[in-house]
């Protein structure tokens, strides 16, 4: 067994938080029942929504696509139970997208019936890029909360000299512990994975970092490490700061390679996973069940009986609390996803979606506070790991100068919070940083949609005349033999051609 090895890098910035996360591993993960109806959204991960393939009425088994990918940036989405389709329609759901969407709905018939198993071949007889292949299918996104498709993040670090694949245990933001549970309970599952997508990528060095708190999950790692007997895997762990878990962060701590401001992990030699999302690739690759459910923490002092639960995707969120044993009394707020990066909702309709990594019930915001105005005393610039001047773009951000916020990096901004924990005046800066970054990035969309429509008008203007050009040609050599044939077939030319301009 590899003996777990410390960090390389530092990290800058960051906040030593109060875990509170021993409510929740207390005990076991435990199963909820299936409900009644799933929502299942069509946007579940960053890219084109996928397009729905079945109708109302359609009886549908657990493991069927019911949704497609649509563009080269997808995923899939899979039934997480049998039953009958009844809806396609909006629903609330906690989304970067907004708070409603498009959902597929399925009244559960309770015999979960799957879809009936095809044999899998081996992986490591199918070359790499047929593997790759297969991952699209399974609807497989980053479960650290990214949603990126797992099988275009792959791709991208084929066509690049990855050197290692770092496996993301460090589940730094106060109160989540879902991939705690997972790594103590499904170590073995995890490592699977992540020898999948070694081979994937013809990689030969995998680190899976976990924090110095996890002593429990440490463990189980080491020993599936050392019955599993691969020399590549190696188990590295780090120190207990927020944010370590953000990607770059993480590469730097484990590597000492900085990822360069606008770029990816990639750049600097290195792809990164959730251990979440390597259990997935092995439940789809080894046991061919696609991505239909997920652990997720249910915690906050507005929860009767915090835990981590394993749900099917669509669960209604109320659902998976009613399971775990409600809300307290004095439960007030409602959070889909950690206290520093989660969106809070006003309603506990929303469906259990790949991203929701927990459910979070408070009593009051402890965000809450009375705005002040700036003094510039510099602690948020401070605690930025990504050393950014967060005063500096608050003040770009209320002018909405988009030219000084990109020179000012705030799309390098990973919205880890840490700045408003700090900030004395109480200035919500992450959320106007999400708000400006969403802003930019509509634009940049804008843009791009408008370059796309002119290319396609320029080369249709150049078709046209292109066939234009063919047609005077045509006729020109028409004229040119009639001439021999005399005035009767030259009026006929001349007609027709009369007759061409006016169809144009
Ligand atoms: S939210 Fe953005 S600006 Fe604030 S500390 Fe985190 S990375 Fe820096
Ligand atoms: S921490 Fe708050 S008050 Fe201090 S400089 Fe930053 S934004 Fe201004």
């Amino acid at each position: 067994m590899s003996a777990p090895t410390y960090d390389l890098g530092k990290l800058h910035g960051g906040l030593r938080l109060p875990a509170h996360k021993a409510q929740s591993t207390a005990a076991t993960v435990q199963v909820v029942p299936i409900p009644p109806q799933l929502y299942l959204p069509i946007t579940q991960h960053v890219g084109e929504p996928a397009q729905p393939v079945v109708h109302i009425g359609d009886r549908v088994l657990k493991g069927q696509t019911i949704a497609e990918p649509d563009g080269e940036m997808g995923a899939p989405v899979h039934a997480s139970s049998s039953g009958t389709v009844v809806g396609i329609e909006q629903w609330p759901v906690s989304g970067r997208y907004g708070d409603r969407a498009p959902c597929i709905v399925i009244d559960c018939d309770g015999k979960d019936e799957a879809m009936p198993r095809t044999a899998v071949a081996d992986y490591r007889s199918l070359d790499p890029a047929e593997v790759l292949l297969r991952v699209l299918d399974g609807g497989i996104v980053g479960l650290g909360g990214a949603v990126f498709p797992t099988a275009q993040k792959l791709m991208q670090a084929r066509t690049l000299e990855t050197e290692y694949l770092i496996l993301n245990g460090v589940e730094c933001e106060p109160y989540i512990s879902c991939d705690d549970s997972l790594m103590r309970e499904r170590a073995g599952d995890i490592l699977s994975g992540a020898q999948v997508l070694m081979h994937a990528l013809r990689i030969d060095v995998c680190y899976v970092v976990v924090e110095s708190d996890k002593p429990e999950a440490l463990q189980s790692l080491g020993e599936a490490l050392g019955e599993l007997g691969d020399e590549r895997i190696v188990l590295k762990q780090v120190p207990t700061i927020y944010p370590s878990g953000g990607e770059d962060q993480l590469v730097q701590l484990v590597t000492n390679r900085q990822v360069p401001s606008g770029g990816l992990p990639t750049d600097v030699g290195c792809l990164v996973q959730n251990v979440g999302t390597a259990a997935a690739v092995h439940d789809w690759i080894v046991d061919n069940e696609p991505l239909i459910s997920r652990i997720t923490t249910v915690t906050g002092d507005g929860i009767t009986n915090p835990m981590n639960v394993l749900a099917r995707i669509g669960t209604p969120v109320g659902d998976v609390v009613e399971f775990t044993g409600g809300y307290a009394d004095r439960a007030e707020h409602l959070f889909i996803g950690g206290p520093l990066t989660g969106k809070s909702v006003s309603t506990d309709r929303v469906p259990l979606v790949k991203a929701t990594n927990c459910i979070l019930a408070v009593f009051k915001s402890s965000f809450a506070g009375r705005e002040l105005p700036c003094i510039r005393c510099g602690d948020c610039a401070a605690v930025c790991p990504v050393q950014l001047l967060p005063q500096q773009l608050f003040w770009y951000a209320c002018a909405d100068n988009e030219q000084k916020l990109r020179e000012f990096g705030l799309t390098d901004c990973i919205e880890c919070g840490c700045c408003d924990l700090v900030c004395p005046s109480h200035i919500p800066l992450t959320a106007d940083f999400r708000i400006a970054k969403g802003r930019i990035l509509e634009l940049a969309d804008e843009k791009a949609r408008a370059e796309r429509a002119r290319h396609r008008f320029e080369a249709r203007n150049e078709r046209l005349e292109k066939e234009r050009q063919e047609r005077e040609a045509e006729l020109a050599r028409q004229k040119e033999s009639a001439k021999e044939a005399g005035p009767a077939a030259i009026a006929e030319i001349l007609k027709r051609k009369k007759q061409r301009s006016e169809d144009d």
